[in-house]
């Protein structure tokens, strides 16, 4: 006897990311994998900022644990 059973159609699969299809980010300098959160700090100008008044504009970005680099990547996003 065939006892095969229907599984329901659907769900939420598509939403779902494959840890396998993504890549482990690593400090270029030191092969370190684990990153704390930093900031960029931009200084907006008096005469540059709509309210005349100085800014401070900060940046998130990820500086390696092991020892404080941060990529690349981050640095040319936040330099513009
Ligand atoms: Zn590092």
């Amino acid at each position: 006897m065939n006892m095969k059973a229907q599984k329901p159609l659907g769900g939420n699969q598509q939403q779902q990311i494959d840890i396998k299809d993504t890549e482990m980010v690593k400090c270029e300098d030191c092969g370190n994998a684990s990153f704390i959160q930093a900031f960029f700090l931009r200084r907006l100008s008096a005469l540059m900022s709509p309210t005349g008044q100085e800014a401070l504009i900060p940046i998130q970005v990820y500086s390696c644990g092991n020892c404080g680099k941060v990529p690349d990547k981050f640095k040319q996003d936040a330099e513009g």
